[in-house]
């Protein structure tokens, strides 16, 4: 049995690694494009920001360690294209340029996605960055060396992460955002506002409803960014404005995508094709609320399809089980966090749904250190199903958005949230812990 990977970062290094441990008697071979695989992407804006020592700490597996463990991993090797009727791949070698045909009984897609670049982003200035992928981060920290002023464009998950580290490493910020404010995809209004509170508090300039025109350069590097609300000067871009799917072996291989844009796979990462799987941030999702399919590109997820698309391709059997929209991100002390649906997603998805917001401390207002924390709870009127929670507080608080999330699993009840007996002492909750009284407040 030959296992075929395409991308070895999250889901093709869960899959082969979950491959090989799952049958001794399959050759498992990994072709990743870049240079590097088996990392933590996640950790990315905390190298940069100074919080962890260097890139090299984001590497789970060498790629000697995992060719000990008897994993054929191939770097700077990009599969070009797919012939599933033949089960073969074209591998072309970035670094001679030849091309190779490599058998398959079993291939998975874990190409990820790519970020989304718009025109103006389509530069060869110095000084402008995405941050997608390992290389990307060492791109930005040299691009560090003496620069004084940062511009972010898209004021999401990276930019929002990447405001404070860039913060942190002494330089001047703006955050530009199309929308009108930040954290637009995660959050309900009233947070957004909130989120964009503390980052101004911080120091940056955060800048909503603006159209980005152009880029400013001399001397073929950067210096500022032109908007239809002015130019804002600086020698460091960002462009941190959303992902598609790497969807161009899924076309070759004629592989269906789904209504999202990314690949539609099974509960076993089966594709439309025999033999092709699929895994990670290219694939969409099941969401366990709404029963729709989503595509909502996050590590665990990645993870968790690997590790299915594995076990099934080396012979055993595991299903993965859906996802319920859990998503966390810090920007300076403030921790945010969601699960399922926000009050915005669930009455677009035609629901009838209530939310109720608590304000509170995140342990007894008597222990040093207690911090605000917000919760807002979503629930369906009448029945009280849980639809959702957004959290915000001092970092660390907002994990409890776990035990939400474990509820919706379980299509658990505003009730049911009620009823759990939460782990109580001053100096990590209240009595009545906010989840808590949250539940009481939308039952
Ligand atoms: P990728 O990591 O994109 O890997 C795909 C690989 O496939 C790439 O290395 C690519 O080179 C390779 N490839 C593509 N096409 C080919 C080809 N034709 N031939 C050979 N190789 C190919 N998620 C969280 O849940 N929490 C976080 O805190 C978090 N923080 C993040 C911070 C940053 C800065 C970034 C960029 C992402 C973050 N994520 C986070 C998302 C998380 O990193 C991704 O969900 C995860 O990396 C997805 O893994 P993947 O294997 O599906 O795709
Ligand atoms: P994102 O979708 O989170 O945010 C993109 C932002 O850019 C949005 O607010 C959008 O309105 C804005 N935008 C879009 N076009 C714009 C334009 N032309 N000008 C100005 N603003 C514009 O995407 P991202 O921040 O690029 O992150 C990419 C992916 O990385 C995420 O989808 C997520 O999967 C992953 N990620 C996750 C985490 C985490 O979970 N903690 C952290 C970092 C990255």
């Amino acid at each position: 049995m030959r296992i075929v990977v395409v991308g070895g970062v999250a889901a093709g290094m869960s899959a082969a690694s979950r491959a090989r441990r799952q049958s001794p008697d399959v050759q498992v071979t990994v072709f990743e494009r870049g240079d590097w695989v088996s990392y933590g992407a996640c950790g990315l804006p905390y190298v940069i920001g100074g919080e962890v020592e260097d890139f090299g700490r984001l590497v789970a597996r060498t790629p000697g360690q995992l060719r000990d463990r008897d994993i054929d991993v191939r770097l700077r090797q990009e599969v070009t294209g797919v012939d599933a009727t033949a089960r073969t791949v074209t591998v072309r070698d970035r670094e001679t340029g030849r091309t190779l045909t490599e058998p398959y009984d079993r291939l998975l897609l874990a190409t990820g996605v790519s970020p989304v670049r718009p025109p103006w982003a389509v530069t060869s200035l110095a000084g402008v960055h995405v941050l997608r992928d390992l290389p990307d981060g060492q791109a930005i920290e040299a691009s560090l060396e003496g620069a004084k002023q940062a511009c972010i464009v898209g004021a999401g998950y990276i930019g929002l992460e990447m405001a404070e580290a860039l913060s942190t490493r002494g330089l001047e910020v703006t955050l530009l955002e199309k929308g009108p404010e930040v954290a637009g995809r995660m959050l309900d209004v009233g947070l957004q506002r909130r989120v964009r509170a503390e980052v101004e508090r911080q120091g940056v300039d955060v800048r909503c409803g603006v159209t980005v025109e152009g880029l400013t350069g001399k001397e073929g590097r950067v210096t500022g960014v032109d908007t239809d609300g002015g130019h804002v000067p600086a020698d460091l871009v960002v462009v941190a404005v959303g992902v598609r799917p790497n969807t161009d072996l899924t076309r070759a291989a004629g592989v269906r995508l789904g209504e999202t844009g990314a690949v539609a796979a099974n509960d076993r990462q089966e594709t439309s094709v025999e033999g092709v799987y699929a895994a990670g941030d290219n694939t969409e999702s099941r969401h366990r609320v709404t029963g729709r399919a989503v595509h909502i590109p996050l590590g665990l997820t990645a993870n968790r399809m690997g590790r299915v698309a594995g076990v099934n391709m080396a012979g055993g059997e595991a299903r993965f089980p859906g996802i319920v929209g859990t998503a966390i991100f810090k920007t300076f002390g403030l921790g945010v966090a969601r699960t399922g649906l926000t009050q915005a997603e669930a009455e677009h998805a035609g629901l009838d749904a209530l939310s109720v917001d608590v304000d509170s401390t995140d342990h007894a207002g008597y222990y040093r250190g207690a911090a605000p924390i917000h919760v807002r709870l979503t629930a369906e009127r009448g029945s009280g199903r849980l639809l959702g929670a957004q959290l915000l507080g001092h970092t660390g608080s907002v994990k409890r958005v776990d035990v939400v999330a474990a509820l919706l699993h379980r299509g658990g009840s505003v009730g049911d949230l009620f009823e759990l007996d939460l782990a109580y002492a001053p100096p990590f909750s209240s009595v009545w812990d906010v989840l808590l009284v949250a539940a009481d407040r939308a039952g």
